[in-house]
């Protein structure tokens, strides 16, 4: 993406407010009353919206009762429409508090995109109708997670990807920062929703937070904070309706390098595995190439120890990915002369996150300990320079969360 670097004298902000925090009208007025306040501290302010509530779920099943499999593109259309009605209904809501607003959709905020339907990614903006709302004092409310290719067809970002949309912006505009307002008042050490105890983190690095967010640690679109780190835009994670504090996500951390950050959850998993294969050179590119010609995207990849002459591979891949994966592994497996496949979909990633952790002796010990007590098994880890991932047994997920949580002692400070 080319952008501007972010000025430290810019007087722009950019406010961007996720699906349950504009789920109903009533929402949507308080919304536009915080914007009115906030407005006297900035000299431009551009809002950007989710789609109302669990719009977008809706319309996914909603087409699912029309066709299994609907085309990338037309579900791109129909996604789109969540974030239309939003930014439109937030506009009239500005113009009730005598405020001037302008709805834009993705495209008409010059957001450009390549890449696949569902997942594309923002290639350039060209924000002229932003600047020109900007120039005549009036707030543009963009609809987020939406763009479109040079042909004008209309793509989405992915999920949760009104994060990316914001950022972007911030770094196309030389914002000052970008503000994540949602429903809860920040990072915190794990979802708060899974481990009541989680504290709430002051600062996160764009590292570790890139690393959570991918992780499975929803609260951040995991592009947005790449986006942020490309172009250095310090993100607020805030409560919309709550207090003005929250998490910066930003390059210099003040807390405790040395210490996990964090745990991550990831459910949306599947685990396949390919057994019985003679074992010779070339056996993983084979498979994987074969994968990654599909743009299937491979995890976790676990080979054993060949035995007999035979091996063993599992891998990960997203669930969603596991209809299009399986047939092409039992492809695979035949053109290899393996005994047979196998998947399983009730796994889940279980992370823990820290810069410096490869370099705290025993800091993935603790993990392996931690999950034993609770007699958890471990069925793949994978290891990085600030990380350690576990796939364990999906029904598991929340006690292994809760119980790595209090053996990293992240509930104190
Ligand atoms: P929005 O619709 O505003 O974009 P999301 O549902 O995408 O909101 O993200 C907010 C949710 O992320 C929270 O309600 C929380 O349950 C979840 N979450 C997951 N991990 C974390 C974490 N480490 N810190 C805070 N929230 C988290
Ligand atoms: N509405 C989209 C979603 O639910 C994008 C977003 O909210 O960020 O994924
Ligand atoms: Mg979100």
């Amino acid at each position: 993406m080319t952008a501007l670097a972010k000025d430290s004298d810019s007087r722009i902000t950019i406010q961007k407010f996720g699906g349950s925090s504009v789920a109903t009208p009533s929402r949507l007025k308080r919304i536009a009353q915080k914007i009115a306040q906030d407005r006297e501290r900035w000299d431009g302010m551009v809002i950007v919206v989710s789609a109302m509530g669990n719009t977008t779920d809706q319309l996914l099943s909603l087409a699912q009762r029309i066709a299994p499999a609907p085309s990338g593109r037309e579900l791109d259309m129909l996604l789109s429409t969540g974030e239309n009605i939003t930014a439109p209904l937030l506009a009239m809501a500005l113009h009730e508090q005598g405020i001037d607003a302008i709805s834009l959709t993705g495209l008409q905020a010059g957001i450009t995109t390549h890449g696949p339907h569902r997942h594309a990614r923002i290639a350039d903006i060209t924000p002229t109708r932003i600047l020109s709302a900007l120039g005549q004092q009036a707030i543009p409310v963009v609809a987020g997670f939406q763009g479109a290719t040079k042909e004008l067809d209309i793509t989405t970002l992915g999920r949760g990807g009104s994060d990316t949309t914001a950022v972007a912006l911030a770094a196309a505009l030389k914002a000052r920062q970008c503000e994540i307002y949602t429903d809860v008042d920040g990072v915190y050490t794990a979802d708060p929703r899974t481990v009541p105890e989680a504290r709430r983190l002051m600062t996160i690095s764009y590292t570790e937070m890139l690393e959570l967010a991918t992780l499975g640690a929803g609260v951040m679109h995991p592009r947005a904070v790449e986006i942020g780190e490309t172009y250095n835009i310090p993100i607020w994670v805030r409560s919309t309706f709550g207090k003005d504090d929250g998490t910066l996500i930003t390059r210099s951390v003040v807390e405790d390098r040395q210490r996990v950050r964090g745990i991550a959850q990831e459910t949306n998993v599947a685990k396949l595995t390919v057994y019985g294969v003679p074992d010779r050179p070339g056996l993983a590119a084979t498979i994987f190439e074969a994968l990654g010609e599909q743009g299937i995207n491979v995890d976790m990849i676990v080979q054993n120890i060949a035995r007999n002459g035979l091996m063993d591979l599992s891998f990960t891949v997203a669930e969603s990915e596991l209809a299009h994966a399986r047939p092409l592994l039992e492809k695979q497996c035949s053109i290899l002369g393996g005994k047979g496949i196998d998947s399983a979909t009730d796994v889940a990633k279980i992370s823990v996150v820290g810069t410096g952790m490869m370099h705290t002796p025993g800091a993935f010990a603790t993990m392996f300990r931690a999950l034993a007590n609770e007699g958890i098994n471990i069925q793949m880890i994978s290891t990085s320079e600030i990380r350690v991932t576990c796939v364990i047994d999906e029904p598991s997920a929340r006690q292994a969360v809760r119980a790595l949580h209090k053996a990293y002692e992240l509930e104190t400070l």
